[in-house]
């Protein structure tokens, strides 16, 4: 459990323009993770936190390089959090047998606008299969869209123009 008592202990804020102690999520970003997976099928794992779970979608052909670029993306079933640190080999005969490695993590930012300029709260950008997030990873550092497309679970990966 994090403190923050010895922050608020060495600060007087009626003098330092600091922020207060708060444990309080601080900002809209949510974790993401990258991870490929070594199982009978070779694929990347592309992962983001929406409302305490992370969604999940397996890319066969991994995260798109050029911008426009559009790559697979099958929708699988959440995972808990703590799966964006998991690296290991997940056991023969077991559920997606083979070794995880993390490819990338790290923050993402929700990008997507109505019409109006509004930022579309992600749960509802997902439910609408229309997500737009900016990554802020170690590698990666770039806007993705995913796309619904053709059924529920048949998405699109799109690498996005600079911004
Ligand atoms: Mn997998």
């Amino acid at each position: 459990m994090a403190s923050l008592k010895n922050y608020q202990k060495k600060r007087d804020f009626k003098k330092t323009p600091e922020p207060k102690a708060s444990l309080k999520k601080p900002s809209k970003k949510n974790i993401f993770v990258i991870q490929k997976h070594f199982s009978k099928r070779l694929h990347f794992d592309f992962r983001i936190q929406i409302k305490g779970a992370l969604k999940s979608w397996a890319v066969p052909k991994g995260v798109p390089k050029k911008t426009s670029e559009k790559r697979l993306a099958i929708l699988t079933e959440d995972h808990p959090l703590g799966y964006a640190k998991f690296e290991g080999t997940i056991p023969q005969g077991e559920y997606g047998a083979g070794k995880v490695i993390i490819y990338d993590s790290g923050t993402f930012e929700n990008i997507k606008r109505d019409k109006m300029g509004k930022i579309v709260p992600i749960d509802k950008c997902f439910k609408n299969g229309q997500i737009e997030i900016l990554l802020q990873g170690k590698k990666i550092k770039t806007a993705f869209a995913l796309i619904k497309f053709r059924d529920d679970k048949t998405w699109l990966l799109i690498k996005m123009k600079k911004r």
